[in-house]
């Protein structure tokens, strides 16, 4: 059996396209299906149009979220009802082209493989979204030293087991294309052109999306703490430089001139800096904060099925 995943937040407009092309893109691949669309909150008809949608056909099923909890948890939610041995997940906005499901599906069961996901060869969303989303791609690529990672989102099918490893990880920071990487196995992908959204407007704001990508940082790397430390430690340095550099100056008589501007303007750079640094800092005290508090990645108001 092929579950789909698919994560929902007021998309009225292309749930109807969206529910025919997946369920005609998967009768490809198997009869055996479900679509599980996971309602994240939505305040418009998107809802009523999955329970009619249901109502047409029963392999189409709505897991209805008691708010709005965030794409990454709606697809976490998912993951928790998906019965597959085979599991897919796709955005709802039509980025990620249903009729590719076959293809991937096709691979990951011919070639004995775990994961397969889709990689962008191409992308067309429009400045300055994609410049932002192509830099952290190429940061992110470097952090985790792997190249694989670039390019790549949500779109992909794996198996039972993986879904399992991912499910096992308890972490509410989640930045699933990361750790669908972290916990290994086979591992392939197929390559793509992803479009622009069909309808509607983007669900996710740059604001969002820069929240995912400070996810996907401080929970892969410790670089920023780093970057701290040897400023740090580079600041030491140039102040015991600076201070050997005056006393020797004083010993042969001649006390170098500090001006007010020097002093003052010193005083505000490293004071900034070190409110950056204590920034950085607080994102790893918030996210273990998080951690610790425990709270549920989502809850689940009903499940139609
Ligand atoms: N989405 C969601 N909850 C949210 C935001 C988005 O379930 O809080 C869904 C959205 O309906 C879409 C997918 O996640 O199916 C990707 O969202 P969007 O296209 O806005 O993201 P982007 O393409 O900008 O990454
Ligand atoms: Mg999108």
């Amino acid at each position: 059996m092929l579950s789909l995943i698919i994560p929902l937040y007021n998309e009225e407009l292309l749930v109807d396209e969206l529910l025919s092309r997946s369920s005609a893109a998967l009768q490809r691949a198997t009869e055996d299906y479900e679509i599980i669309c996971v309602d994240d909150g939505s305040s418009d008809r998107t809802l009523e149009m999955l329970l009619a949608g249901h109502a047409r056909d029963g392999r189409i099923k709505a897991l209805v979220l008691s708010r709005n909890f965030g794409h990454q948890s709606a697809y976490t939610a998912g993951l928790t009802y998906a019965r597959g041995d085979c599991i897919a997940m796709m955005d709802g906005d039509l980025q990620d082209p249903p009729e590719l499901l076959p293809a991937m599906f096709e691979k990951l069961t011919a070639e004995g493989l775990d994961v397969v996901f889709g990689k962008r060869i191409e992308r067309q969303e429009k400045w300055p979204k994609r410049q932002l989303i192509q830099l952290f791609h190429k940061i992110f690529r470097r952090v985790l030293h792997n190249q694989e990672i670039e390019n790549t989102g949500n779109f992909g099918v794996f198996s039972r087991r993986v879904a399992q490893a991912l499910l096992a990880l308890q972490e509410k920071n989640r930045y699933l294309p990361g750790l669908r990487f972290f916990v290994g196995f086979k591992q392939d992908h197929i390559e793509y052109r992803r479009p622009d959204r069909q309808e509607g407007t983007a669900k996710m704001s740059i604001g969002q999306l820069v929240r995912l990508a400070f996810d996907a940082f401080f929970s892969f790397t410790d670089l920023p703490l780093k970057v701290c430390l040897y400023t740090g430690i580079l600041g030491v340095i140039t102040f015991f430089s600076a201070l050997v550099f005056t006393c020797t100056a004083r010993a042969f008589g001649f006390a170098p001139y500090i001006g007010w501007s020097s002093t003052v303007l010193s005083i505000f750079f490293f004071g900034s800096v070190q409110l950056v640094f204590l920034g950085i800092l607080g994102e790893y005290v918030y996210r273990i904060y998080r951690e610790t508090q425990n709270r549920p990645l989502f809850i689940v108001q009903e499940y139609i099925d």
